[in-house]
């Protein structure tokens, strides 16, 4: 169970692509999010004022800011699934220790309310007890596969998706003139933030096209209500 060992070679390679394409969903998740929050961020910030650097800086430190919670927030998670995930293994290697003939009758009911019969399921359990024990209740009891995440692995990896879709926006505003800005970045947002949803869909197995119509209604909307809260408060309280 821990570390996949003594598993067949046709099982380690589809268990390699699974979580490739975990990691590789989970890079354009945070990068999406990183686009359309930076982007209601810096479009709310246009809304208010005109000053460039006022839009600099809000946007750097929103960026970031947006980035170290994301990666808090996944180290948090992931540890304390692992966490459980070991409570969980432990309590159940303790209770294999401890009755071995509960545990395997426990197995066997599991696949009866399954759908095996009474005698087919004594024998899967039993071929399973004999091969690994544990991974079979692992598996069967609390659902748990192979598939082990780092948590600082998952940090850094929403970390560094999240700039790197933050810069979109960004670089969108910061590099276009006054007149260009809010177009500029509206397309090019948009334009990211559907394309990532249609690879994210593309990779999960659902369809594209709904993914990127999600992706770019979401944005849009975004920065709709960031941009006029902006416009609003800069009218009340101009900068
Ligand atoms: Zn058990």
């Amino acid at each position: 169970m821990a570390d996949g060992r003594g598993a067949g070679g046709g099982e380690e390679s589809q268990h390699r692509l699974g979580t490739l394409l975990n990691g590789l969903r989970a890079t354009v998740l945070g990068a999406n999010d990183g686009i359309v929050s930076t982007a209601g961020l810096v479009v709310g910030v246009a809304g208010a004022t005109p000053q460039r650097e006022a839009l600099l800086v809000a946007g750097i430190a929103g960026a970031l800011a947006g980035a170290l919670s994301m990666a808090a927030g996944e180290y948090v998670s992931v540890s304390t699934q692992r966490d459980t995930e070991r409570a969980a293994l432990a309590r159940e290697r303790r209770e294999l220790a401890d009755d071995p003939t509960g545990e395997l009758e426990e197995l066997a009911s599991m696949y009866r309310d399954r759908g095996l019969s009474e005698e087919l399921s004594r024998l899967v359990a039993r071929e399973l007890t004999d091969h690994d024990a544990l991974r079979a209740h692992a598996e069967v009891e609390l659902g748990l596969t192979r598939y082990r995440v780092d948590p600082w692995q998952a940090a850094f990896a929403s970390l560094f998706s999240f700039v790197l879709g933050a810069l979109v926006p960004l670089a969108a505003m910061l590099l276009s003139s006054d007149v260009w800005r809010l177009p500029v970045t509206v397309v090019a947002v948009l334009t990211a933030t559907g394309a990532l949803g249609a690879v994210s869909a593309r990779l999960g197995g659902a369809l594209p096209l709904r993914a990127a119509v999600r992706c770019v209604a979401g944005g849009s909307f975004a920065m709709l209500v960031t941009y006029l809260v902006g416009t609003l408060v800069g009218t009340l309280a101009p900068l």
